[in-house]
């Protein structure tokens, strides 16, 4: 298994006015580019784990040595979520979820807009660097799930169904200090059908 930077779906001003392109491309390019760099020089003392997918990776910290742990959390995490939030989001996306998801999301929380008003909130109260997320665990229960720097939630156990960085470096350059306004925006852009893919894709018997 090689590690490598997925290349963006779209390009880098596909999300304007809500992402502006040069956030998407120091974005991409080198925030989730060092990730990877380093996820790899700290894997690649591991023999027996460095060629497992991240995901494998991050689902099994306690096997990572002590030495190696934390850099492979913090960069290996930062591989993983960045890989999985590019495709969550999409030029003219938005909207209100589709399929499957959006039955779930209605019965778990209540209305789509109860979930949105918890994820916001989650993102808002999130102290320093972190991520928000939709994720369902082993029996399907949704939960909004909010993460410290790049901790991830599948590292116990959570599946990320949607997310959002809250990291400065997501929204500094356009929105500086007005998070609120970025994540209220930022719903513009998220791509539901892609969230019912995985929705499905989890859901789906192995
Ligand atoms: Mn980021």
């Amino acid at each position: 298994m090689s590690h490598t930077l997925p290349p963006l779906p779209y390009s880098y001003d596909a999300l304007e006015p809500f992402i502006d392109a040069k956030t998407m491309e120091i974005h991409h390019d080198r925030h989730h580019q060092t990730y990877l760099t380093k996820f790899v020089e700290a894997i690649s003392s591991v023999p027996q784990w460095a060629e497992k997918p991240v995901e494998e990776v991050l689902m099994h910290l306690d096997q990572i040595p002590e030495s190696v742990r934390t850099a492979v959390k913090n960069h290996g995490g930062g591989y993983y979520h960045h890989s999985l939030f590019w495709p969550m989001m999409k030029k003219d996306g938005g909207g209100e979820p589709v399929g499957k998801i959006a039955k779930e999301i209605t019965k778990q929380f209540g209305s789509f807009q109860v979930m949105k008003d918890s994820f916001e909130q989650a993102c808002l109260s999130l102290f320093g660097s972190g991520w928000v997320w939709l994720t369902i665990n082993a029996e399907g229960k949704l939960a909004i799930t909010p993460s410290f720097n790049q901790d991830s939630p599948i590292s116990n156990g959570l599946i990320p169904l949607l997310g959002n960085d809250v990291w400065e470096h997501a929204y500094y350059l356009k929105y500086q200090n007005r998070r609120a306004e970025y994540v209220e925006n930022w719903w513009n852009v998220v791509n539901w059908e892609y969230v019912e893919e995985r929705y499905q894709t989890v859901m789906t018997p192995k």
